[in-house]
């Protein structure tokens, strides 16, 4: 049995045929973690979708409106950058279905994992980069209202700056937001994260763990949080296809041991979501999401011996 529960459903399949991302990982994902024997059908959970009220809490009840009636125009539907079907918003209702349950297990279990989610580029009134609603912010906002934490951080590491988090959260004192990634790279314009951490083109591991690793010092000396999400990208990976960066498997690998760490050392839950990954090989980017959940687990039982 895991240390953490894995939160998991078939239909987060985002049904995007062939495209740059590669939705079916979150079933590849799935189905080789068990291969491995890294986890038993127990170590699952199945998440319900994410109720409207708390779609709503984060986002226009106009977007919402079009999303679920089909309306949306062609140029929003372009922004997305993902195909619009039926499927897509069943996935999409899931994946932050999924996120408010890996949230509230995290606080009970002190880490989890949602194998989806993680979906930074969505704003309260439009879709854009692949991300349509933002299962963050909405387990965030569902966590705050129903008083189970009263704040919490987001600590982003995909390649692609946060910016649908730092539009929603900005000006929002409860919820600190940390991105570092790649200047030279989409999204633009990126509004202001709590902490932005602009790296230039190529930077590889080492440079990229010490810079990582002083801004963690310094966002938990600034910020206390009750839980932090995870917003574990795979794409700062040399060998993808949207990134820039030029971290090896290994890296990438420490970079996650590194924020389960901060957390652990700070005692806060930490939330596992995946976001990008564009590998040319798609089994590279499951195998980088695998090592995200391997080092939760890690840090996960490191937990369980201190306690
Ligand atoms: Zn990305």
């Amino acid at each position: 049995m895991l240390p953490l529960k894995l939160v998991y459903h078939d239909r987060y399949d985002l049904n995007l045929g062939s495209h740059v991302f590669p939705s079916q990982k979150y079933r590849m994902i799935h189905d080789q973690l068990l291969a491995d024997g890294i986890a038993t059908a127990d170590d699952f959970l199945v998440p319900e979708p994410a109720a409207d009220a708390d779609i709503l809490r984060v986002h226009s009840q106009d977007y919402v409106y079009k999303l679920k009636h089909g309306s949306l125009t062609h140029e929003e539907i372009l922004r997305m950058e993902v195909p619009y079907s039926r499927e897509l918003i069943t996935a999409c209702w899931l994946a932050a279905g999924g996120s408010i349950l890996a949230g509230r297990r995290a606080l009970e279990d002190g880490c989890a994992a949602n194998i989806g989610g993680g979906f930074h580029h969505a704003y309260p009134d439009h879709g854009e980069g692949f991300c349509v609603i933002h299962d963050v912010a909405v387990a965030i906002r569902h966590l705050q209202f129903h008083r189970a934490i009263e704040n919490a951080m987001v600590v982003d590491t995909d390649v692609h700056q946060g910016n649908g988090t730092a539009a929603i959260f900005g000006g929002d004192g409860t919820v600190f937001t940390l991105s570092i990634h790649q200047e030279h790279n989409y999204p633009y314009p990126k509004p202001a994260s709590t902490m932005d951490v602009n790296l230039p083109d190529g930077v590889g591991d080492d440079n990229y763990l010490a810079i990582l690793e002083k801004h963690l010092h310094e966002a938990f000396r600034e910020f206390s949080p009750q839980i932090l999400f995870y917003v574990a990208g795979a794409d700062p990976y040399r060998e993808d296809q949207l990134g820039g960066l030029a971290l090896t498997m290994e890296g990438l690998a420490r970079r996650d041991a590194l924020v389960f760490d901060y957390a652990r050392r700070h005692n806060v839950p930490a939330v596992i979501t995946l976001a990008g990954g564009y590998a040319r090989r798609v089994a590279d980017t499951v195998r980088i999401h695998i090592n995200t959940i391997l080092a939760g687990c890690a840090a996960a039982r490191q937990r369980t011996t201190q306690s």
